[in-house]
């Protein structure tokens, strides 16, 4: 059926595993795992005709977790079937305790050529200098808005200055480029676009503007709250003077903009809504439970978790790779009739 690799039935080779180290969270971000206050008059008073109902939060207990060393057999099996991008994310990875002791087992493995973590900054400015030592190579934020108020109502933290500092010390430490995503949402952070834009042309920063996606634990998405990447980018084109980047990296997910005469900063945007981009999509997910997930919209996982705690040896547990990656969805159906959102949340898959 496949070669040494992790191919799909669709003639997708898959390079990039993202794990999910923990499914809880510090934050409670309104598009993601929403508790707060702001977020339930948010919700109420748009979606109840909807029927619009919360996924009751229950976090995994310790048991089900993957340990570290469970983690990096996935990994380092996976890279030896052609993995090579590894992006630790959540939940919020930098709650697992020691965190820097799973980079420092990954970034070991040869073959891993990438290795990136997602964080809400939080905790990093605390923990940069470890997980930099321990190999981390690049690193993502999550900063829906420059105003302290609307960064409260989005994440449910007044937080913004800890993610501020975070970005700072990456910088400082040499993260290359530092990374910075923003979900928008209709109504709620689209009329700081240009702002965010702003501060990423002045910081040299490479930021990224994501289309909401039907994840959120509040089953409220709708398709009329996504702004679609092609109006972000007008309005972005009336504001700076961008130039587009060309990549070769056919799987590259955001579409990427520079701007004329700041070096080191640049825009992209993530369009899955809008302008789905699953014929090159080479993402394969693991769960902080373990389970592979080959979608963000899987309504089936793979459980390698039982398979790793059950005494296989290594080429079992890359023939179940393989077998979960062949089966890999061709495309997601967001919007479509009969679209079926995932149990799981993006705070329990990993972003
Ligand atoms: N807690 C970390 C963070 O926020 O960066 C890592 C995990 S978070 C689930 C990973 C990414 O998923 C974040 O950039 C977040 O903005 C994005 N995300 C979460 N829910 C989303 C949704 N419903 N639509 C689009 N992106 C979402
Ligand atoms: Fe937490 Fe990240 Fe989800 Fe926000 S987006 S609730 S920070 S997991």
């Amino acid at each position: 059926m496949h070669a040494a690799s992790l191919t799909d039935s669709h003639g997708r080779t898959l390079r990039d595993l993202r794990v999910s180290v923990t499914d809880r969270c510090n934050f409670r971000c309104l598009y993601c795992l929403p508790e707060t206050e702001a977020a339930a008059n948010f919700y109420q008073s748009r979606f109840i005709k909807n029927g619009a109902q919360r996924i009751a939060r229950q976090w995994h207990s310790a048991e089900k977790i993957l340990t570290f060393e469970e983690i990096e057999r996935i990994v380092r099996v996976a890279v030896n079937l052609g993995i090579e991008k590894i992006r630790l994310t959540g939940g919020e990875p930098l709650l697992r305790q020691q965190l820097e002791k799973l980079v420092e087992k990954i970034a070991k493995i040869d073959g891993v050529r990438d290795l990136a973590l997602t964080t809400n900054g939080f905790f990093f400015a605390q923990k940069a200098k470890a997980l930099r030592d321990a190999g981390l190579q690049r690193i993502s934020f999550s900063m829906d808005s420059l105003d302290r108020e609307n960064f409260k109502k989005i994440t449910g933290r007044d937080s913004l200055q800890e993610v501020l500092d975070g970005i700072d010390t990456a910088q400082q430490l040499g993260f290359a480029p530092v990374k910075v995503n923003a979900v928008v949402i209709k109504g709620i952070n689209d009329h700081e676009i240009e702002a965010l834009a702003g501060f990423a042309q002045k910081k040299q920063i490479s930021f990224r503007f994501i289309e909401f996606m039907p994840l959120d634990s509040g089953r409220a998405w709708q398709k009329d709250l996504v702004v679609r990447g092609s109006d972000i980018l007008q309005r972005l084109q009336k504001a700076f003077r961008l130039q587009p980047v060309v990549s070769a990296n056919k799987s590259e997910t955001a579409k990427r903009w520079s701007f004329e005469n700041s070096p080191g900063a640049e825009i992209g945007i993530i369009a899955p809504v809008s302008e789905p981009f699953c014929g090159h999509c080479n993402r394969l997910r693991l769960t902080a439970d373990g389970k592979l997930r080959t979608c963000l919209f899987s309504v089936v996982e793979q459980d390698i978790r039982a398979v790793v705690r059950s005494n296989a040896d290594d080429a079992a547990i890359a023939n179940f790779l393989q077998d979960a990656v062949w089966k890999k969805e061709a495309r997601h159906h967001i919007g479509e009739p009969g679209f079926v959102q995932p149990e799981r949340t993006m705070s329990c898959i990993g972003g």
